[in-house]
């Protein structure tokens, strides 16, 4: 058996648990990605065109997800303080304590319980394998900023420390370090 084959069918098999028909705790598979992916991205993808284009759909088919999401109380929008024409999403306190009804979190808990090695080596798999297929039609992934061709990092020793600041040379802002490791779906990874 080719083991690569073998791979995506096995990854086909997963595919049934994040893609399925009707819906789970009252959520269809596009709502349940949205809330997931909106949980973890940073400022700038929180915007329902970065939306649409990590769910994979129209602006239209993305409104209406957040229409639906709004309408049962976990995710509200705001007006940016800087551009009152874009709106930023946030899931709300209620969305976050639904996430923990995810479909998904049957998968996280079976890779939770590998040893760590196995988990980074199954991280790493994926990640190859998205990193790829990028390259072969030209498009690019979401992923953390950690790994981002547009990361800054500067570093400053004074007193004996050394202190890290970050900034994304793509939008020309600030980086805090809790957010290196959130979802952008600007994310650009290093070319070999
Ligand atoms: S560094 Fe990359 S991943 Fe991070 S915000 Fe900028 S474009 Fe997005």
């Amino acid at each position: 058996m080719n083991l690569a084959r073998e791979s995506i069918e096995l990854l086909e098999q997963v595919a049934r648990i994040l893609w399925f028909e009707g819906t789970k705790h009252g959520l269809r598979d596009r709502e349940w990605m949205a809330l997931r992916f909106l949980s973890r991205a940073n400022r700038f993808s929180r915007t329902p065109s970065a939306l649409a284009s990590y769910v994979g759909t129209t602006r239209g088919t993305a409104s209406f997800i957040i229409g639906e999401l709004e309408r049962l109380g976990y995710l509200e929008r705001k007006r940016s303080a800087k551009d009152k024409r874009s709106v930023m999403l946030s899931v709300t306190q209620p969305g976050k304590k639904f996430l923990a009804r995810d479909p998904v979190n049957v998968l996280v808990e079976a890779i939770a319980v590998l040893d760590d090695e196995a988990k980074i080596r199954f991280r790493d798999a994926l990640r190859h394998v998205l990193d790829q297929s990028d390259a072969a039609e030209q498009r690019h992934h979401t992923d953390v900023c950690k790994r981002c061709i547009f990361l800054r990092e500067d570093r400053t020793a004074a007193d004996g420390k050394t202190t890290v600041e970050f900034s994304c040379r793509l939008f020309r802002a600030p980086i805090a370090e809790p957010e290196v490791d959130l979802l952008c779906t600007s994310f650009e990874h290093h070319r070999q």
